[in-house]
């Protein structure tokens, strides 16, 4: 898989890229990273990206013609899909990380400012997410939240030990409580289950607690 990355600030990728399982996926060439800086579209001397709305009002907007020509200029041999990183975009899920997954060429366009033309928009873009509701100051963080849950996706990304079937929302549930050593901390003891042996028993208390815990902290993923 590709993933290209547009944005105005590309220093803030460098840590991201070069960390933990993103790193990793490199370094096995499952996925390549090429991270665009908006700003070498730019119109006139000083490289305008973006200019005032239309009816007034605050803030800067994001030119389309600076944004097409980035696009045009990103190279794909298969056709990518063009995500906008924005807050009034839809719900960021992990069942959108797994079909996002499925992708040869992604391209996510990290906002900045107070938005992007809507004529881009409607003409380039073929999905807006949100990574939840409230604002941030650029589509940096969003973009690296959607590269992180899409990319330990890729088959053989994550080792075994590592595999994703187990984790929150994929089965709509929340985790179960996990525990390591000290056996006893500051007087709690982990649950004499976990250390019986028995993987069925064991088995049963987790999907117990997953349900457990989903319906105290997140009753709204039961009901679906
Ligand atoms: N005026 C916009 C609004 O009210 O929806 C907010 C613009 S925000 C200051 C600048 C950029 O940050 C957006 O264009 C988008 O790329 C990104 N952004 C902010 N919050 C986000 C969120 N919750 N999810 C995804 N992107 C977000």
């Amino acid at each position: 898989m590709k993933i290209s990355i547009v944005s105005l600030f590309p220093q803030l990728f460098t840590e991201f890229l070069s960390t933990s399982i993103i790193n990793r996926a490199q370094t096995k060439k499952l996925v390549e990273f090429e991270i665009i800086d908006l700003r070498q579209f730019g119109v006139g001397i000083h490289k305008n990206v973006d200019d005032r709305p239309f009816g007034g009002g605050p803030g800067m907007i994001l030119r389309p013609d600076v944004l097409s020509a980035c696009l045009q200029s990103i190279k794909s041999s298969n056709k990518p899909l063009v995500i906008l990183l924005s807050a009034s975009g839809k719900p960021f899920k992990q069942k959108t990380a797994r079909q996002l997954s499925n992708y040869d060429h992604l391209i996510l366009i990290a906002g900045h400012y107070e938005g992007v033309d809507q004529r881009f928009i409607d003409k380039s873009v073929d999905l807006e997410i949100s990574i939840g509701d409230y604002v941030l100051t650029g589509g940096e963080l969003p973009a690296m939240v959607v590269a992180d849950a899409v990319v330990r996706l890729i088959p053989n990304v994550l080792s075994k030990s590592e595999a994703t079937f187990e984790e929150s929302f994929e089965k709509d549930t929340l985790e179960y409580p996990q525990y390591t050593r000290p056996e006893v901390f500051e007087g709690e003891s982990v649950p004499l289950i976990l250390r019986s042996g028995n993987h069925l028993k064991i088995a049963k208390w987790r999907e117990e607690q997953s349900l457990l815990k989903t319906k105290n902290i997140r009753p709204d993923l039961l009901k679906k």
